[in-house]
């Protein structure tokens, strides 16, 4: 069994992404081919926005938007403490400061009133200057955008929705990607909408900001390629990745999300009462990156996930270390009582297998195991 089935979708859509790459070979127009520009086109409609920007990864995607914000050293940039990596990295790359906000303990995402207090307390300091919200809606789950958007407007923060998991994701109809200021997604294989390597694509309404990063992504470029006019970097994606995922979008928006939801909807029925199954907040649509149970404890979830290898089933723990623990922060000492509901999910999640292709067997399969391992 596969935790995310890539090989399968490939058998599925070997026809046409087969073609997709083919032409492109034949094309010689490896960079900046035609498909760069139209997938850039689908993919800002499917989202309802009228910018899409693409370029070579998620994490670059965050980069160019702090970029296009001219976020500096004294900065501070609230961001959630469980998420991946990327998402405090790209601030402190930028010479800005990460302040990490904890996370609702049921929908995995940003607490509203953890921003609040965090924004009030870094004010308070007076050390650093707030600069702007990242969002991220984790596992597929948008954030909880009417609260934080209210608590931005009040500070005057922009946000910057890092959907790297949550492409197709939805608050009563308005689609992930959409709820940021800037927004961006990564394409890396297994988010819910993947290429064949690297890739990622910045939104925005804001056609000051577009320009910006269409800009940076390019070496700064001015009116043409070799007029530089700031300091950028070499940020494209590949027009092969462009074809392919042109061909993968559309298999998304026909059937996949559609799929990826009954599934989630099997693994509730079969586990509801049984573990602690995902919260889905009323008009909230998720895109299932992972489906991500909750244990008892530390030693329930690494017994559960000890078992679940031996039967032959993968599962993984997204993530292990909130944010303030991790090595590269260990220097800001930030306590674990400032973010306490993000150190306790490090201990008690597991991500079960989940992708569009997964079958009801499987998924039988599966929560017979976790059954059997709690001897419910
Ligand atoms: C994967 C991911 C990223 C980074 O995307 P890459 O394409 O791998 O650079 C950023 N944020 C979150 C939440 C992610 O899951």
């Amino acid at each position: 069994m596969q935790f995310r089935d890539l090989k399968k979708q490939y058998e599925v859509l070997k026809e046409d992404i087969d073609k997709a790459m083919l032409d492109v070979a034949a094309s010689s127009a490896y960079i900046s081919g035609p498909q760069v520009k139209e997938l850039e086109k689908e993919l800002a409609e499917y989202v309802g926005v009228k910018h899409c920007i693409s370029c070579a990864n998620g994490t670059d995607a965050l980069t160019l938007a702090l970029m296009a914000w001219g976020v500096k050293p004294g900065d501070a940039v609230f961001v959630p403490d469980f998420t991946f990596f990327s998402s405090a990295e790209v601030v402190s790359f930028e010479g800005a400061t990460p302040v990490f906000v904890d996370v609702d303990a049921d929908t995995f995402n940003m607490d509203p009133e953890d921003l609040e207090r965090k924004i009030e307390e870094t004010i308070k300091a007076g050390i650093l200057t707030p600069k702007a919200i990242i969002t991220v809606d984790l596992f597929g789950l948008p954030a909880n955008y009417p609260a934080i958007r209210a608590i931005a407007d009040r500070h005057g923060l922009p946000i910057l929705e890092d959907s790297a998991q949550g492409f197709g994701g939805a608050i009563e109809g308005q689609r992930d990607c959409s709820f940021g200021d800037i927004a961006t997604t990564s394409f890396f294989p297994a988010k819910p909408l993947g290429c064949y390597g690297d890739g990622g694509a910045c939104f925005t309404d804001n056609d000051e900001w577009a320009a910006l990063m269409d800009s940076y992504r390019v070496h700064g470029k001015g009116t043409f390629k070799y007029d530089n006019v700031r300091i950028g970097m070499n940020s494209r994606l590949d027009t092969l990745q462009a074809a392919i995922l042109q061909v993968k979008l559309k298999a998304f928006a026909d059937y996949e999300l559609v799929d990826v939801n009954k599934a989630a909807v099997e693994y509730t029925k079969r586990l509801d009462g049984v573990v602690e199954t995902p919260v889905m907040p009323h008009g909230f649509y998720s895109s299932w990156a992972p489906y991500t149970i909750k244990l008892a404890d530390k030693q329930q979830r690494d017994g559960l996930q000890a078992h679940l290898k031996e039967a032959g089933i993968p599962s993984m723990v997204y993530y292990p270390i909130p944010m303030h623990k991790e090595t590269a922060y260990k220097d800001m000492n930030v306590k674990d009582s400032s973010c306490p509901v993000a150190t306790h999910l490090c201990d008690v999640v597991l991500s079960l297998p989940m992708h569009p292709y997964i079958t009801v067997e499987q998924i039988d399969e599966i929560c017979k195991e976790v059954k059997k391992y709690l001897g419910k």
